[in-house]
């Protein structure tokens, strides 16, 4: 049974990490750690398995999570939640984002994301029978910045909800103050709710603050904001996330949870209230061990002669790779599935994060997504390997 674009086909990242472990190539492609986190926290799993937490917890998710992820919320950003009622724990920020779009969305109704987009984010659409709407991230010196004028005009009355990632997934964007007063004014306009991914939340670079939508003036009575521990902690197979906002919004996604997993990640759960609540110096020195990776994966990229666009944030950089371009590899989705077997490294193409056949497809056909996630010594193999192609 296929969606309507088709997305029950294996994701490109399974895709890519297939086609990675079948030639040995080193994998730049789907992006998770390959250092788990914190001791201290995974023990915490470990006592809570040991002392019983082993049936499902509470649909909402447990109180001491729910309380530690309001905590947090109130601790960076100020904003202010009710942990009974505006706060719901999931499996993992894709369980929160599908459930509240199918909540949220149906046949008629249009769903505004940016365009590239994270491609739970485009199935999640297709599930629901909605219209995916796209506004473009176009690449300059600045990063990949919002196009005001194309989300001005995407945003219309059938627009139900706005799908705002940042920081963004692939092209590490981390949106300024002006694009979400934009966004802020379209959904206002619309009067459409938006529903945000903020999984890398905490991994911005050089003094990048991040920025909920929710937080903007009139934005917290409309704004369902989503995030996890995954990237966080460096622990994205427990998949615990959440999502916080005015209860109606909460409690029409967990309409649809409960009959998607109903609960999960009993021992997790615990584990993750600690991390949140005592994990800020890991926070800080997984971010500046990121960020120290990126460099050498922008750096070496250059050197390769591919044309990088520094990301602000989350972690993965976004390459023009037109110079590597062939007639037998004449865009990045061909190029990707080359470089495995050519040279032994895996990455992704930037169009897999694009509506087929849409105008920023076609214009970022050429491009190519590595992740920075990986032991620096694995991105030194990956850009040594890389190397060869000059
Ligand atoms: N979020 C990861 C990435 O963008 C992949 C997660 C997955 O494989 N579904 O690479």
């Amino acid at each position: 049974l296929a969606a309507p674009d088709g997305s029950t086909r294996p994701t490109i990242f399974a895709e890519m990490t297939a086609l990675a472990a079948a030639t040995g190539a080193v994998n730049l492609g789907q992006g998770f750690p390959d250092a788990d986190g914190p001791a201290w926290v995974r023990e915490a799993a470990v006592d809570a398995i040991r002392s019983g937490a082993n049936q499902y917890p509470p649909g909402r998710g447990t109180p001491a999570l729910r309380r530690a992820i309001a905590d947090h919320q109130a601790r960076h950003y100020d904003l202010a939640l009710d942990p009974e009622t505006q706060v719901l724990v999931t499996a993992g920020a894709t369980e929160a984002i599908t459930a509240a779009i199918l909540a949220l969305a149906g046949p008629g109704d249009e769903v505004l994301t940016l365009e590239p987009f994270y491609d739970s984010h485009a199935a999640s659409i297709a599930l629901a029978g909605a219209t995916h709407t796209t506004a473009p991230l176009v690449p300059g010196p600045d990063g990949f910045r919002l196009d005001l004028d194309a989300l001005a005009a995407a945003a219309t009355a059938r627009t139900r909800v706005i799908l705002l990632n940042t920081p963004h997934n692939p092209t590490g964007t981390v949106l300024s103050r002006t694009e979400l007063e934009a966004v802020a004014a379209a959904a206002v306009r619309a009067d459409a709710v938006v529903v945000t991914d903020e999984v890398y939340e905490h991994l911005v670079y050089d003094g990048a603050a991040h920025v909920p939508i929710a937080t903007l003036p009139g934005m917290a009575e409309r704004t369902l904001t989503i995030s996890s521990a995954g990237k966080t902690f460096s622990l994205t197979g427990w998949k615990i996330g959440w999502a916080t906002g005015p209860a109606h919004l909460v409690e029409a996604a967990l309409a649809v949870k409960q009959f998607l997993t109903y609960s999960g990640g009993a021992p997790f759960q615990p584990a993750i209230a600690r991390a949140l609540a005592e994990g800020d110096g890991d926070v800080r020195e997984l971010r500046d061990s990121l960020g120290a990776r990126r460099d050498t994966l922008v750096r070496g990229l250059r050197e390769v002669g591919l044309a990088v666009v520094e990301p602000r944030g989350a972690y993965f950089v976004c390459a023009d790779a037109s110079p590597l371009l062939t007639a037998e590899l004449p865009d990045g989705a061909a190029l990707a599935r080359a470089l495995p077997a050519a040279v032994g490294v895996a990455c992704v193409p930037v169009a897999a994060f694009c509506r087929t056949g849409s105008p920023t497809a076609a214009s970022l056909a050429p491009w190519l997504r590595f992740t920075f996630s990986k032991d620096a010594s694995t991105i030194e193999e990956a850009l040594t390997r890389l190397r060869r192609l000059r």
